[in-house]
């Protein structure tokens, strides 16, 4: 079966074809800029890549371009849209209502609308993702696998804050936690990996991309999370703050400087993490480089100390509050290709007698799964690549046959 996966953003929609179950990638790319004067698109097949300047005005038009580009005679790689049997949409919340991936029906698009409240910037287009392929795709099985799902398992004393519980009541304000699709597949890989039973599995997985989060694992479920109520808290990431204290935010709005809380709003989400800090970049690799030529007291290196000391901050927690560690395992842009952050992240681990193999971690490959731990390390420690788009592909697979 061929499967579409669809991550539709506010003015981008990102696709990736598969045939199924093999988990071949036939093509993937990107349409974005959408809606603005020049839009683009970005397609990669057999090896090769198409890229050209459109006129791209809405979601509509930006799907339309996607199936004509995937059955076009010369960059195309099937022959007509009939051949897509199901299509794998990404959604950001399902709120409690989903622990796991749906077959859309109007009463699943009823609750993502729902959930909108819950995610404003991202559930409104992953709907309006799903309306375009329904309408270019009829009756085609479209499947929704939510970024919150993996987290339901979260027991209440994990997932409550100390708030007023009629918060919870009335308004949902609980944790949730993202990133969901990624930590749901590196538990089943590293299950693999391992050769346990997904049921068997306990890791810690390390998400650390611009976005980052981690995820406490137990018997293959997961049991806390570093993200909240929104993506906000847990890690330092590239913008975003991570935890800080609440109370900030209103000392902050008593001064002349901020007296609108969007603000304050922009400053948590756009101008915190590894870039406020530095006052330099959100990208590590950036930083990496200013701070080797900086040296050790540079601003540069104090954003990555502060980014590696949060990763060992929460392993240390999880690893406290979990009963066994098979492994930590580390995925995302940062995750696996940033040695350096993975060595600054574990060092402080040696208390608990996790050890990195040095050599292992700087020799590992971007895309390449490896263990990076010494044979004597009490817990093993993994380099997994992540792929959110195959674990969807995955699970629409599934749900459609
Ligand atoms: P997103 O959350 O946007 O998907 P990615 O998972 O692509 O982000 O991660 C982007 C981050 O990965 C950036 O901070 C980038 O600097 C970092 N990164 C990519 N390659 C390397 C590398 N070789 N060494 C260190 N960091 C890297």
């Amino acid at each position: 079966m061929i499967v579409l996966v669809i991550n539709c953003g506010s003015s981008s929609i990102k696709y990736q074809l598969y045939d199924m179950p093999s988990k071949k990638v036939l093509a993937k790319g990107l349409v974005e800029k959408i809606g603005e004067q020049i839009s683009g698109l970005s397609h990669k097949y057999d090896g090769k890549k198409h890229e050209v300047e459109l006129s791209i005005p809405n979601h509509k038009a930006g799907m339309e371009v996607i199936l004509k580009t995937l059955t076009d005679g010369e960059v195309g790689v099937i022959k007509e849209i009939s051949e897509i049997g199901a299509v794998g949409h990404r959604v950001v919340h399902g709120g409690e209502k989903y622990s796991g991936s749906v077959l859309i029906d109007d009463s699943v698009i009823k609750c993502i609308e729902d959930f909108c409240d819950l995610a404003p910037l991202h559930n409104p287009p992953n709907l309006t993702g799903i309306r375009e392929a329904q309408a270019a795709l009829p009756g085609v099985p479209m499947v929704a696998v939510f970024d919150t799902a993996f987290h339901q398992t979260i027991p209440a004393k994990a997932y409550l804050y100390a708030l007023p519980y009629e918060l919870y009541e009335k308004y949902r304000v609980r944790k949730y936690g993202f990133h969901g699709t990624s930590h749901a597949y590196i538990t089943h890989r590293m299950a693999e990996v391992l050769g346990k039973p997904v049921d068997e599995t306990n890791i810690i997985t390390c998400h650390l991309g611009n976005g980052a989060s981690m995820a406490a694992v137990e018997n293959g479920k997961c049991i806390d999370t570093t993200m909240g109520m929104t993506p906000l808290p847990g890690l330092v990431m590239g913008t975003r703050c991570g935890d800080i204290d609440p109370a900030i935010i209103f000392y902050l709005l008593g001064k002349e400087e901020f007296k609108d809380y969007r603000d304050i709003d922009k400053i948590l989400n756009k101008k915190s993490g590894l870039l406020g800090i530095s006052e330099f970049s959100n990208d590590q690799r950036d930083l990496e480089e200013k701070a080797e030529k900086e040296g050790p007291e540079s601003r540069a290196q104090l954003a990555l100390d502060i980014f590696a000391y949060r990763v060992s901050f929460y392993i240390g927690a999880y690893m406290g509050i979990m009963k066994h560690v098979d492994a930590i395992v580390f995925t995302g842009g940062i995750g696996e290709n940033g040695s350096i952050a993975r060595s600054a992240s574990c060092k402080p681990l040696a208390n608990v007698g996790v050890e990195l193999d040095e050599a292992k971690n700087n020799e590992t490959i971007r895309g390449k799964e490896g263990e990076i731990s010494t044979a004597s390390s009490k817990t093993k420690v993994f380099v997994i690549p992540t792929d959110e788009e195959g674990w969807i592909a995955s699970e629409t697979f599934d749900l459609a046959t």
